[in-house]
């Protein structure tokens, strides 16, 4: 062999052994390294969202914490439990599961987060039947509504003798409850609960016969109103340990569908404390949790004024 063929040789050799190389190297670099990939498809999410969350202006972090209401997206909730007087006809769920209708009465209050963070803890969507009785906590109402929960109207002042003084001062209470109601979640909820339900006898002392007119005459005008099937006692005081004993004793019926009665008023610290036990009562029950809506099957207690 000439040493020039040595010299060919030798130079097709050294590019081969680089060609090699350079392959090696970048399959190397190609190559997908499964061990770095998320395991599970939440995990991705959340740190997408977190990683958004973190490059975000504070005016869209801001925009994010806004009721859907206030935003340019179409609210679901508004078409289906805004007030619409035409709409007067009620279909019910009538299915076998089990399901709980956790509702709050007389809040906002300063025991209304706390509610929210248990709930949320749980997964859980609730109804809260509002109140203007405490009005550093109305904003709360918007913060509800933002986290899922369904907003009923209780009436804006709770109070029996001005509730009841007669057919029109209810419908002006009740209408300066919906104008705070519609300021907080954009619109006026079908969803409504009398002060002492609909079976009072309070309101006698006020105004004979009032709520056999008052009951026919809201669903009338659109509205539904719910009293409900069972409770935790939690009208009056008393302990976590008793909330919890009442509510067994006061569902032992074992009924499908429960619209259960809670308070998330002030002075309401013994419901927040039993709150958790109740969920994991009906849990261990075979429930499940719903917040209400317009097919929620609506308990009528007998009129008794
Ligand atoms: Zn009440």
């Amino acid at each position: 062999m000439s040493s020039r063929k040595n010299n060919q040789l030798a130079y097709l050799i050294a590019c081969l052994c680089v060609a090699l190389l350079a392959g090696t190297l970048a399959m190397a670099l190609c190559r997908p390294h499964k061990a770095e990939e998320p395991k599970e498809k939440p995990a991705t999410q959340e740190v997408v969202v977190m990683d958004k969350m973190q490059n975000e202006s504070p005016e869209e972090k801001e925009a994010e914490l806004v009721p859907e209401a206030e935003t340019d997206q179409p609210d679901p909730r508004n078409a289906e439990f805004a007030l619409d007087p035409a709409r007067t006809e009620w279909s019910y769920d009538e299915s076998d599961t089990k399901v709980v209708y956790l509702t709050f009465d007389d809040g906002p209050s300063e025991n209304t987060q706390a509610v929210l963070d248990i709930l949320d803890e749980y997964g859980i969507k609730a109804a809260f039947f509002v109140t203007a009785i405490n009005p550093d906590y109305l904003d709360m109402i918007s913060e509800c509504y933002r986290r899922g929960h369904t907003i009923g109207m209780h009436t804006y002042s709770h109070d029996y003798a001005q509730v009841y003084a007669s057919y029109d001062a209810y419908w002006e209470d009740l209408d300066a409850i919906a104008a705070i109601v519609e300021d907080q979640i954009g619109y006026v909820p079908c969803f409504i609960r009398f002060p002492g339900g609909s079976s009072n006898t309070v309101s006698a002392n006020y105004c004979t016969g009032i709520m056999s007119t008052l009951a026919p005459d809201v669903l009338d005008r659109g509205y539904q109103y719910y009293d409900w099937d069972a409770s935790c006692g939690d009208g009056a005081k008393h302990t976590a340990d008793e909330l919890v004993e009442a509510t067994k004793a006061d569902t032992s019926y074992g009924y499908t569908k429960i619209v259960f009665l809670m308070h998330d008023g002030a002075n309401k610290e013994t419901t927040v404390e039993a709150l958790p036990r109740i969920i994991e009562y009906f849990k261990s029950e075979g429930y499940t949790f719903a917040p209400l809506d317009r097919s929620t099957p609506a308990p009528h207690h007998g009129i008794g004024n």
